[in-house]
């Protein structure tokens, strides 16, 4: 009698490191669908490994020592990296601390990526990994999901170097990103966040050119995309949008319950003087009004915001009209960040550097004025009935977010519960109190 023996090659096994912002998440994404698809494993661990791909950062001179420290870090535990992502387009930094990584790819350059992991561990060809649910490998939990519409940014601020990087806008046709939206919603994504570098310009370099979907032609437009996602049953949340005109539009979908009320949108700084520098929009006075007139039309709005402070060339007059347009903004929820150098940025040209004592003071200074305020427009919603996403299920009680909070940078509803909920959930939760951050509240209904 004689074995059959069947031959079966274990499965490569790949570990990935994804830092930066959601664009990156993004694109480990799609990386790590292809890896799947093809049969490879992942392991969380480098060690024991095939490969280690880091997918790195390179926005700030933090980001980038952060990027070489996981390459590094990658090397020691594994000593097969693949590098790719934004300190790829620049691979001479990368190369003179770390000679001996494999290879070393841009931003969204999948195919070289793929290309370089083929070389250094080839595929072990197994039908039943290569299932791959059609929407992909989602790296954010299964209930909320970024949905990319373009690439690349038209803008020029001074202190980024995103489009140096990521070159001109180049958008997804409307239809292309209303398929992968629907896919998302059919496999149980319950909340799509929209990003890009800057979703408000979205289709222009399409010339807002329509595209089928379904039987209907849809513009690659702002408004007509938005409307389109609203119409999936899921939350839908707008990031990092520009400051112009015709964000006055979207407003009225959030009024009317299509798209969720919240804009996230950079205003970066109050002060004509320093948006000239920074090269952004300088109407402030302009955008206080429009502010208030988003409000009346949508009342529960909630603004989140990111500020540069110690810009070169900011004054203390500079600063103190940023805190009184805090004041009267209202803004609900603001990140800020103190303004750093980053190599290749036309800021780094300006006079007036600001010293880095004089930068953390303003920094904490901006910190407490804000923390006021928007504990002041947390209050509000105390009493107040709210529906809530269930991110996670703690002991005793469970996390989540209002329509207000977007995952990862805004505040959580801590929620009580008479029945177990589940992730993913939306219940309709009673606020009964607010601290500096968050919202604590019992399930009424679902
Ligand atoms: S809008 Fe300005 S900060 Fe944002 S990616 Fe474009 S250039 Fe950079």
């Amino acid at each position: 009698m004689t074995d059959i023996v069947t031959e079966k090659r274990a499965a490569p096994k790949v570990s990935f490191v994804s830092l930066g912002c959601p664009k990156a998440l993004v694109d480990s994404e799609r990386i790590v669908t292809r890896l799947r698809a093809e049969g490879y494993e992942l392991t969380r661990k480098h060690e024991g490994a095939d490969l280690v791909i880091v997918n790195t950062c390179g926005f700030l001179d933090s980001a980038q020592a952060e990027s070489l420290g996981a390459i590094g870090e990658a090397l020691a535990q594994n000593g097969k990296v693949v590098v790719t992502g934004c300190m790829g387009a620049e691979p001479e930094k990368i190369l003179a601390q770390y000679p001996q990584v494999l290879a070393i790819t841009g931003p969204q350059q999948y195919e070289s990526v793929l290309d370089a992991v083929h070389r250094a561990v080839p595929p072990a060809h197994d039908p039943f990994l290569d299932l791959v649910p059609p929407e992909g490998i989602k790296l954010t939990p299964r209930h909320y999901a970024y949905l990319k519409i373009s690439e690349g940014c038209n803008n020029r601020c001074t202190f980024c170097i995103i489009p140096k990087l990521r070159g001109d806008l180049v958008s997804r046709p409307a239809a292309d990103v209303l398929r992968e939206a629907e896919k998302l919603v059919a496999a149980g994504v319950k909340e799509l966040l929209v990003i890009s570098q800057d979703t408000s310009a979205y289709g222009v370099d399409l010339r807002y050119a329509p595209s089928a979907f379904k039987d209907v032609e849809v513009r690659a437009k702002f408004y007509d995309l938005a409307r389109e996602l609203g119409k999936l049953q899921a939350w839908v949340r707008l990031h990092y949008v520009y400051p112009y005109p015709h964000v006055d539009e979207v407003i009225a979908l959030m009024a009317e319950g299509a798209i969720l009320p919240y804009l996230d949108i950079p205003f970066q700084h109050a002060s004509p003087n320093v948006l000239k520098r920074m090269k952004r929009p300088g109407s402030v006075e302009k955008t206080l009004g429009r502010i208030e007139a988003w409000r009346a039309e949508c009342p529960d709005l909630t603004l989140r915001s990111t500020f540069i402070v110690g810009f070169p060339g900011e004054t203390e007059q500079d600063f103190q009209m940023l805190l009184d347009w805090l004041d009267v903004a209202q803004i609900d929820r603001v990140g800020c960040f103190r303004y750093e150098p980053v190599a290749g940025a036309d800021s780094n040209a300006l006079d007036g550097a600001v010293s880095r004592e004089l930068t953390d003071e303003r920094w904490h200074r901006f910190m407490a004025h804000q923390q006021a305020i928007s504990a002041k427009r947390l209050k509000r919603k105390v009493g107040t009935r709210q529906q809530v996403i269930i991110d996670a299920i703690g002991p005793t009680v469970a996390k989540g977010r209002t329509k207000g909070d977007a995952p990862e940078i805004d505040g959580a509803v801590h929620v009580a519960s008479r029945r177990p909920l589940r992730v993913g959930e939306i219940a309709t939760v009673k606020i009964e109190r607010a601290d500096a951050y968050d919202l604590h509240g019992t399930v009424i209904g679902f």
